[in-house]
């Protein structure tokens, strides 16, 4: 295939295509602003469009501990950083914003953390069931536990769980996470689908070490899981770090993934992520023009949200999660497109247990 039949492929198939075409797709994320690329971001906004449609879906996040047992060598709030100040919210804190959430008319908090043994499985299970029972829906983002751990917050309540996989090269995967491997982290994917939860995977773009030849493992990856969600953003230098100094992924390439990940997975739930917004004004916008359906506004309470330094220059840091409410929404109108008022599950995962199946049983990875 050249550029001249991509063009003629129909939409809804132009991804399983540009994965049996090697050579032509690492071309096109090496050169992001080249006329392919271009294409394939009217392409993603297109098929969204069809798949999604225009109705954009809010998740409330909750940074509810920065502690961290992690030590990736990308991130600010590794075990290693000794310059972080560390928090944990209370039980009270917690349920406070999640209620301050639904009031707001988020349908969806996010509870995300390091990896914090302090919330223990049944601790946070407590806590999943009193968020349920404000009428919201679960998100964990919590990392790497044991299974018993993940169902316990499954019988809980909790309906998704994003655990991006980072990167699909297990040795670039082994230089930056010191001690772990990416099987470990596959493995927790299959349990977490097996438990039947949405699962939300993803990688950073512009890692050191990575080339278009791993992005285009990260698509294959996320397609062959099936992933329901599919966060995708920049990577970010954090100065406290050992790869401080390393230059970071730009704004073009991470939108152009963000697009290429519509195009594989057409009815995914995908983030216009904060990393994005991070590096440039226009990053969410951008990418939710190129196939992104989801935003995650800010509901930790704000004397902590600069403490929660993932990355340095975090947007949405000052502002009351009333105002964040509000600044997202008038974003998002701004481009033509509304605010969704329901729950906002991954349309294929529902329609699987309306036929009572479970999905993630079904093979290993
Ligand atoms: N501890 C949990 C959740 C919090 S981290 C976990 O690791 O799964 C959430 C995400 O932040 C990570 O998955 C990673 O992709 C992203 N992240 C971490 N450091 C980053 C950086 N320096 N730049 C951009 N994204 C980063
Ligand atoms: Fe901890 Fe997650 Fe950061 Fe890794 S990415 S150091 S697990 S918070």
């Amino acid at each position: 295939m050249d550029y001249q039949d991509f063009c003629t492929i129909p939409i809804t198939e132009l991804g399983e295509r540009l994965l049996t075409e090697e050579n032509l797709l690492r071309e096109i994320i090496a050169h992001p602003q080249s006329e392919p690329a271009q294409a394939v971001l009217k392409a993603a906004d297109r098929l969204r469009a069809l798949t999604v449609g225009e109705e954009v879906h809010l998740r409330g996040l909750i940074e509810f501990s920065n502690y961290c047992r992690g030590n990736c060598n990308y991130c600010g709030l590794r075990r290693d950083n000794r310059q972080a100040f560390r928090y944990r919210l209370t039980q009270e804190e917690i349920l406070a914003a999640a209620t301050l959430g639904a009031r707001l008319g988020y349908r969806t908090v996010v509870l995300q953390s390091g990896e914090d043994p302090a919330f223990t499985g049944e601790g946070l299970a407590e806590i999943i069931k009193e968020i349920k029972k404000l009428g919201l829906v679960v998100t964990l983002s919590v990392g790497e536990r044991p299974r018993r751990d993940y169902e316990l917050w499954r019988e809980a309540g909790a309906e998704r769980y994003l655990i991006r996989h980072e990167t699909a090269d297990p040795l670039l995967y082994a230089r930056l996470h010191p001690g772990r491997s990416l099987k470990e982290r596959l493995d927790c994917v299959q349990i977490l689908k097996d438990l039947d939860y949405q699962v939300g995977m993803g990688f950073m773009v512009g890692l050191p070490g990575q080339t278009p030849a791993t992005l285009v493992e990260d698509l294959r990856l996320i397609r062959r899981v099936n992933a329901e969600m599919v966060g995708i953003g920049p990577y970010i230098p954090h100065p406290e770090t050992p790869l401080a100094g390393c230059p970071g992924g730009t704004m073009e390439q991470t939108v152009l993934m963000v697009a290429l990940a519509r195009l594989v997975l057409p009815h995914a739930l995908i983030p216009a992520t904060t990393a994005l917004g991070s590096i440039n004004p226009k990053g969410r916008e951008a990418a939710l023009q190129a196939g992104a359906n989801v935003v995650m506004p800010n509901l930790t309470p704000t004397q902590y949200r600069t403490a929660y330094e993932i990355y340095p220059n975090k947007i949405c840091t000052g502002e009351e999660a009333g105002e964040c409410r509000r600044c997202i929404t008038g974003r998002i109108v701004a481009l033509g497109r509304r605010v969704s008022d329901g729950p906002g599950h991954n349309s294929e995962w529902l329609k699987r247990r309306g036929r009572g199946e479970v999905v993630g049983s079904s093979g290993a990875i």
